[in-house]
């Protein structure tokens, strides 16, 4: 599985602070066995699922190589549609943060041509452009290619399912031959072999490849949502399932902090493990996790390797993994010693992909569901109350408490009067701690 630190890539102060501040903990598996062999040089063809960070990937490597003193045109990286261009021009410009002197600018059609050509005038190193509105600058001759230093074709089999190919075809004979070449591709179909065969030069193939593993048996759930409504929708699962024990993971540290803190005002009982930490510190949330005194535990998956809670009733991927096998591990802490446990998982909008690339590598079933409504919460919980009652009744002991109930019916209450008075103190108080959550 995957990646290490982003030490080990001995990437240049400015580049790893800002990965610092973008709360990345380790690598991703192509991240790193990609990002070495592109920091060399080497032309690279890196085949990995949507979803396992290659835009970094090949972030890194450009900003690593730009020369920010040159305002000419460096780099061009080629993208199908004009969101991937604008996210990808994003995600380089978060990563760039602490170098200065590096513009990025993103070059796609239905935006007036005008704008671009002024943008470009400026000095502009990176262009992240999808392939047709490229070749229009490069016919008005408003792009020059001379000092491209390496060009990325990212998303290569969609681009080609797009009818992009005479146009990427174009666009590579315009860079010079002395040129960094890579290609990112979720498939490699043999149309990108041909192009990689015309247009690299005895490149390093790139195949993130998964091993075998055991997938736990643990029912899995997932729930489209918004980025905003992430923290509701935690809140009203643990209420809903009455969870005294979960682990929720996140990709970033940055991520854990924030969520434990928007817990911890939810009134939940919350703490956070991440790289960043202590050993000792990480010591102390553990024992606190075992000793039941946190109901919910956030980690990022560097953090969480090795915990192992024995009454952990679910898993939750608060952000869905970058790397089906840490899906596996993961899911893999609820249900020990064959308990049940459950695992429930986020996506947004386009991660359902991620979904069906999970579901395709374990071979098991995450069903669609509905994060419940607030009246749902509420009558499960109240469920819960009336099944401890049913419990305490069962289980006897009451003469004390009988003896009570007994004196108010002498003073004309009904012992059902009396019961249901108590279910409403009751369900009610749990009412206001349940709105002081959210
Ligand atoms: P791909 O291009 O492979 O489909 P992306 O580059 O879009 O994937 O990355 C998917 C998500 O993973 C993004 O939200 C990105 O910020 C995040 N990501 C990338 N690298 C890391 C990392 N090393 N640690 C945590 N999250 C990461
Ligand atoms: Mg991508």
């Amino acid at each position: 599985m995957a990646g290490s630190g982003f030490k080990e890539l001995n990437l240049s102060k400015e580049i790893e602070r800002a990965i610092e501040d973008m709360g990345f903990e380790e690598t991703t598996t192509i991240q790193a066995q990609s990002i070495p062999y592109m920091l060399e040089g080497r032309d690279v063809i890196g085949q990995a699922p949507t979803g396992t960070g290659k835009t970094a990937a090949f972030g890194i490597t450009v900003l690593e190589k730009i020369d920010p003193k040159s305002k000419v045109l460096q780099a061009v990286i080629l993208c199908p549609t004009r969101e991937l261009a604008i996210q990808v021009a994003g995600e380089l410009k978060k990563i760039s943060k602490y170098k200065t002197g590096i513009e990025i600018l993103p070059i796609y059609g239905g935006q007036p041509i005008d704008r671009q050509i002024k943008a470009l005038k400026k000095g502009v190193q990176i262009i992240t452009g999808t392939p047709g509105r490229v070749m229009d600058h490069l016919d008005r001759r408003t792009l020059k290619m001379e000092g491209v230093k390496i060009i990325i074709l990212d998303e290569a089999d969609e681009m080609l399912d797009m009818g992009f190919r005479e146009n990427i075809e174009t666009i590579m004979k315009k860079i010079p031959q002395q040129r960094q070449t890579i290609f990112f591709s979720a498939t490699m179909p043999k149309a990108i072999l041909d192009l990689t065969k015309r247009y690299q030069n005895n490149p390093q193939f790139i195949k993130l490849v998964h091993k075998e593993v055991t997938v736990p048996n643990v029912e899995q759930f997932y729930f489209e949502v918004k980025q905003q409504a992430k923290t509701e929708a935690l809140a009203r699962l643990i209420d809903y399932y009455d969870l005294k024990l979960s682990l929720v993971f996140c990709n970033t540290k940055k991520r854990v902090d924030e969520l434990v803190e928007d817990l911890k005002i939810r009134g939940y009982l919350a703490d956070g493990l991440h790289g960043d930490m202590q050993q000792k510190q990480r010591d102390i949330v553990m024992s606190k996790f075992r000793r039941k005194d946190i109901e919910v535990l956030v980690a990022t998956d560097v953090a969480a390797r090795g915990i192992d809670v024995g009454d952990l009733e679910a898993v939750f991927n608060y952000d869905i993994p970058t790397d089906d096998e840490y899906y596996v591990h993961r899911i893999g802490r609820t249900a020990r010693a064959g308990k049940a446990g459950r695992a429930f998982s986020f996506v947004i909008g386009k991660e359902v992909y991620r979904i069906r690339q999970i579901q395709q590598f374990t071979k098991t079933k995450i069903i669609a569901q509905k994060i419940p409504s607030i009246s749902d919460v509420e009558e499960i919980r109240t469920n819960i109350i009336l099944e401890n009652v049913i419990d305490v009744v069962n289980a006897g002991h009451l003469g004390e408490y009988s003896n009570l109930v007994e004196k108010l019916t002498q003073e004309e209450y009904t012992s059902l009067d009396i019961a249901a008075a108590l279910l409403k103190i009751i369900i009610d108080k749990e009412g206001k701690e349940a709105s002081g959550k959210s």
